[in-house]
This record gives C-alpha cells, sequence and structure tokens, in this order.
C-alpha cells in the first residue's frame, strides 16, 4: 500500500509517473536497456532532455532570452554560484531574509562579498514573509534574492516584488502555481520536493546575465557553460532528467499550472480550514503569507505533539513531524500530493482532538 506521504523532501511523486518508470526500467523502448544506462548523447536520452525542457519553458510560459539548466549540488550550491556568477567586485546583493533557507543564501553570499539584508523576518513568530514597502532596498544592486517559500516554517510570498534583477530560490514551491518568468533574473530550485527524484537542480536563467562572470570561476561553476552547451558540457544526471520529464508531463495532462494552483489551493484550504476550527490546534504562519505547500502547525498542548504523529503513522499518514529546528507539526503537500491524503488527514485530526481535547 501507497503512504499517504507528506515528507518536506525527497517527497511524494506521482503514483502514475513511478509505475511509467518501473515499467521501462529494464527496457526503454523495446532498446534491451534502461535509460540511465545509455550515453547522455544518444539519440534516447536527447529526446527526453529535449522534451523536459520543452516542457518546462511550456508549462512556465518561458519567454525568448532564457535558458532551462540542469545542474547538481542542490539548491545549496546555487547559494554560492549566485554570488560568484553574479555580484561584481564593488558591488551589493540584496538579500530578503525570510527564514532557515534564505539565512542559509545569505551565509554564503556574505562569505564572497557586500550583502544587504533589505527585510528581516526570519525569526517573527508567527512566520511570514515582508511586504513590499518594507524592503530597504540598495539602489544599484547587482540582485535581489527572495525564497518564494519556506519549506521549514510555511511562509509563502504570495507577490514578487518587482526589481531588475530578481533571484528566486523556489526549491518548495516551483511549478505549482502559474509565474511571470519575465520578471526574474533567475530561478532555480533542488528537484526533489515539487519536481522529481533528488539529484538536479532546475535553473532557469536569462542568458544575459550569464556575461557577468568573472573569469576566474571554474568552468563547472559558471552558469555560461550551462548555457552554451545545453546542460552537456559533463554528464548530466539522466536518469533525474528523465524522471522529470515525466513529471512534466504529468503536469500537462493535469492541467498546467493553472490546473494545480487550483488543486493545491483547494488541498491547502481544507487543511487550513480544519486547522482554525478549532483552538486545539494552531496555524503558526500569518494568515496571508500561508504556504500552500508546506502546512505548518501546533497543538496548544505541545507534549500531544508526538503522540499526533506517532497516531497519525499508524494510519498511514507518514512523515508529520515539523522541521527538528522548529517542532510542532508539518504537512508537505506538493503537486502529486493526492486530495484523498487530505481528507484522511483532516479526519484523523477530528479524531485525535475528540481523544484528547
Ligand atoms: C530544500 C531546500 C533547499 C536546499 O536544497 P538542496 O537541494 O538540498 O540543496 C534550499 N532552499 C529551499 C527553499 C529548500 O526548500
Amino acid at each position: 500500500m501507497r503512504a499517504y506521504n507528506f515528507s518536506a523532501g525527497p517527497a511524494i511523486l506521482p503514483e502514475e509517473v513511478l509505475k511509467e518508470a518501473q515499467a521501462e526500467l529494464l527496457d526503454y523502448q523495446g532498446t534491451g536497456m534502461s535509460i540511465m544506462e545509455m550515453s547522455h548523447r544518444g539519440k534516447e536520452y536527447s529526446a527526453i532532455h529535449e522534451e523536459c525542457i520543452a516542457n518546462i519553458k511550456e508549462l512556465l510560459n518561458i519567454p525568448e532570452g532564457y535558458s532551462v539548466l540542469f545542474m547538481t549540488g542542490g539548491a545549496s550550491s546555487q547559494f554560492s554560484l549566485i554570488p560568484m556568477n553574479l555580484l561584481g567586485e564593488g558591488q551589493t546583493a540584496d538579500y530578503i531574509n525570510s527564514g532557515a533557507w534564505a539565512i542559509k543564501a545569505i551565509k554564503e553570499a556574505q562569505a564572497l562579498g557586500s550583502v544587504n539584508v533589505v527585510a528581516d523576518c526570519g525569526k517573527d513568530i508567527p512566520t511570514r514573509m515582508p511586504a513590499t514597502e518594507e524592503l530597504n532596498l540598495t539602489s544599484g544592486a547587482a540582485y535581489l534574492h527572495v525564497t518564494s517559500n519556506e519549506t521549514i516554517s510555511g511562509a509563502q510570498l504570495k507577490e514578487f516584488p518587482a526589481h531588475e534583477t530578481l533571484i528566486a530560490d523556489m526549491s518548495s514551491d516551483i511549478l505549482s502555481r502559474p509565474l511571470d518568468v519575465s520578471k526574474f533574473g533567475m530561478i532555480y530550485a533542488g528537484a526533489q520536493k515539487n519536481l522529481g527524484p533528488a539529484g538536479i537542480t532546475l535553473v532557469i536563467i536569462k542568458d544575459e546575465l550569464a556575461a557577468r562572470c568573472p573569469a576566474s570561476v571554474p568552468t563547472m561553476m559558471r552558469y555560461s557553460t550551462f548555457i552554451d552547451n545545453n546542460s552537456l558540457y559533463n554528464t548530466v544526471p539522466t536518469f533525474p532528467v528523465y524522471m522529470l520529464c515525466l513529471v512534466t508531463r504529468w503536469l500537462k495532462a493535469k492541467g498546467g499550472l493553472e490546473g494545480m494552483q487550483q488543486l493545491n489551493a483547494e488541498k491547502a484550504g481544507k487543511l487550513y480550514a480544519a486547522i482554525d476550527g478549532t483552538d486545539f490546534y494552531t496555524g503558526t504562519a500569518v494568515e496571508e503569507y500561508r504556504s500552500d505547500m508546506n502546512i505548518t502547525w501546533r497543538i496548544a498542548n505541545h507534549d500531544l505533539e508526538p503522540l499526533f504523529i506517532e497516531e497519525a503513522g499508524k494510519q498511514n499518514l507518514k512523515t508529520l513531524k515539523g522541521h527538528r529546528s522548529v517542532g510542532g507539526i508539518r504537512a508537505s503537500i506538493y503537486n502529486a500530493f493526492p486530495a484523498e491524503g487530505i481528507d484522511a488527514l483532516v479526519s484523523f485530526m477530528k479524531e485525535f482532538e475528540a481523544k484528547h481535547g
């Protein structure tokens, strides 16, 4: 039996996608080989690679002048690559501190150059995102870095600030809602939350930005290397790209990002309604910044939380434990998380309250 898996990442994948991968695992389209046993320059893998890029461009309606890249090292490597490539000598980079992931990005940039933290609500409880009016922007900053969804705290940016060069870590909400890519200089995401298995990082970058990179940056750390070589300068992680390709097909069949946004809003709405419907549970993010991806809450009596998580697990509702840094309960309900799992969790919450409230 498949679990209702609320893991924050690596996270649940669409069951249809897993079954498809399973069906062609040993013999990809009559070749007698697995896709992961083939050359990354061969005809079969090339078709997957191109389709995956085309599907992402189509889903996000990516304009001309941007490239879709498959990199490695996770979103965490991007924290360093961004300032290495884009923060010039004598320039300042603006960062919003919205929580744990933003803080990690800021730390890496500070090691490489001058950083202005334009708003700091990283430690606010309830958790939230800063409003655009709060931002103390540097004029002429190399870029503004934001974290679109703080996976740990459950706060999500609903509107993006306007900036000449806006860079967003979208690791935990990419492809969950439509987006105007033309407003961004760069978007990046580790794949293992809302895209596919761990192993690749999706980068969408405006080509002209890559030219800023100083000559001292090593080949494999330059965006231009990936742009100029279609992410095939070295061996791309072929199997994760294949999985991502299957996920993008699945997304297209589900009505694209408009369809996803609607489903995600319905799923999150039900869960927030259950939290708000009683004093027994309390949401931990400010209402207007509540994430549709990572729903975080507490039980008024915190001592009951381990029991809640344990008993939920026995009912096939798995991995509801909040991040070790904040405690409480977290339900990560990415695109692939089925609506029936939300209903099952809501009934369990009612039962648990009836027993212990
Ligand atoms: C998980 C996560 C990261 C780190 O991703 P890795 O791929 O593990 O490096 C960075 N930012 C956000 C918002 C995340 O959720």
